[in-house]
């Protein structure tokens, strides 16, 4: 089990003078590897603590990483103080030293005995080159534990890291963890509803963990599960994935990155159902998420917008009593409108909307208030209510969404 270590080096650390961003940016960074941090130390510019500091991360981690203290001058004492607690001895980096006497040849500037020191390296460990700097990095491993050095400059640690420390973990370690995620999808549940459902599982994550998200009307949850191998990771996801499925799967339409609307047009290019819609508050806005996708000529043979009353009842033949006795914004409506745009197109099935999408009420209808009819050559016509909150635009919208969930259910 990979457990890291993060060794700030630097009293400035100490002295609130400078944060930590190193340690920050590392852990990102190794939690994209899947490689565990479990601490984080900070020491100062001092041989002795620092040497404790080793000391400690020795005895509970297994990979220790330093930041800070590669430089030439006197308080810097990382690898001196690493060195001595390994017993290995600095040697010259010929290829470092020839890269520090050429960058002061072209600058023109006369190198120090100081600047020598920073060719001196670990002897046999691995260079990690510093392409924004002169102290290089190094990388090794002694007894069960890998060490790696970095520069203490952001602009000189980053770069050396992604370009040059992560490869070192996962080509020389072999223990890189593969990570995968799935997300899935759900409608027609609200956030909170969603995670009171799980909450034990969410509660209690760690591997794979759970991620929800609420956006648009909808809401998805990200399972991210961690193992060598593959297969394994993959199998902690589906183990996971069955236990949601079985509790909320009533609301689920996807994975990853597919949307209610191509999944209910693949549905129905592969049974060959044809479909219209006859749309009042959408207004055209289920069509339009339709034709938004290639291959709806196989699907949607039509759509009627029919906003007023008029319409509905010299186009569509909804009848003169419905609109009367119930309403334009009713059951009965809905039900009509569904049933008679099918049969005018010869559809298999026929969707309907009717609401109202405010901002004002009408006909003492409350804002929000929706029904959904839809229509299908061998079943009863089925009439979804629902109560929408949110702006005009946004009911408008959700409508239309859950146009497309009704039919898939
Ligand atoms: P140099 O060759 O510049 O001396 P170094 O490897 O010896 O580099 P330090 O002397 O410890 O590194 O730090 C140099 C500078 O890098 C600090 O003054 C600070 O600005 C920055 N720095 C050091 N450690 C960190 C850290 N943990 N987080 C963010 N910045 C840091
Ligand atoms: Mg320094």
């Amino acid at each position: 089990k990979v457990k890291t270590e993060i060794i700030a080096v630097g009293s400035e650390l100490l002295l609130g003078q400078i944060v930590n961003s190193n340690a920050q940016f590392l852990s990102k960074q190794l939690a994209e590897l899947g490689m565990n941090v479990y601490y984080h130390t900070v020491v100062g510019d001092n041989p002795e603590r620092l040497e404790q500091a080793i000391k400690t991360a020795q005895t509970r981690s297994n990979v220790l990483i330093f930041t800070g203290g590669l430089g030439p001058t006197k308080d810097d004492l990382t690898k001196e103080t690493i060195a001595k607690a390994l017993g290995r001895r600095l040697v010259t980096n010929e290829e470092a030293l020839t890269f520090i006497e050429d960058y002061f040849k072209k600058t023109k500037r006369s190198m120090s005995e100081n600047n020598k020191k920073q060719a001196l390296v670990l002897e046999n460990s691995c260079i990690l080159r510093n392409d924004f700097g002169m102290a290089p990095g190094m990388a090794l491993q002694y007894e069960d534990k890998f060490y790696m050095l970095l520069p203490g400059p952001p602009s000189e640690m980053k770069p050396m890291f992604t370009n040059h420390g992560r490869e070192y973990f996962t080509t020389q370690l072999g223990f890189q963890e593969k990570i995968i995620s799935r997300v899935l999808r759900f409608f027609g549940i609200g956030e909170s509803q969603l995670e009171t459902d799980l909450q034990d599982l969410i509660d209690g994550q760690s591997n794979p963990s759970i991620a929800p998200l609420a956006s648009d009307g909808e809401v998805t949850i990200r399972l991210t599960a961690k193992h060598e191998q593959e297969t394994v990771a993959i199998q902690l996801l589906n183990g996971l994935e069955k236990t949601i499925q079985t509790r909320v799967g009533q609301y689920f339409y996807g994975y990853d990155e597919t949307t209610l609307v191509t999944e209910l047009m693949k549905k129905m290019i592969d049974y060959k159902i044809t479909l219209s819609a006859a749309e009042s508050l959408t207004g055209g806005l289920f069509s339009e998420q339709l034709t938004s996708i290639k291959g709806t000529s196989l699907v949607l043979k039509g759509s009627l917008v029919c906003y007023t009353n008029e319409v509905k009842q010299n186009i569509l033949k909804v009848s003169k009593e419905t609109l009367k006795a119930h309403g334009a914004v009713s059951e009965q409506c809905a039900r009509e409108m569904a049933d008679n745009i099918r049969n005018l197109t010869g559809s298999d099935i026929g969707i309907s909307f009717t609401g109202v999408a405010g901002p004002e009420p009408l006909e003492n209808t409350p804002v929000g208030t929706v029904f959904i009819g839809i229509s299908m050559s061998k079943k009863p016509t089925k009439v979804f209510p629902l109560n929408l909150a949110g702006d005009r635009n946004g009911i408008r919208k959700r409508t239309a969404k859950y146009g497309c969930y009704y039919i898939m259910k």
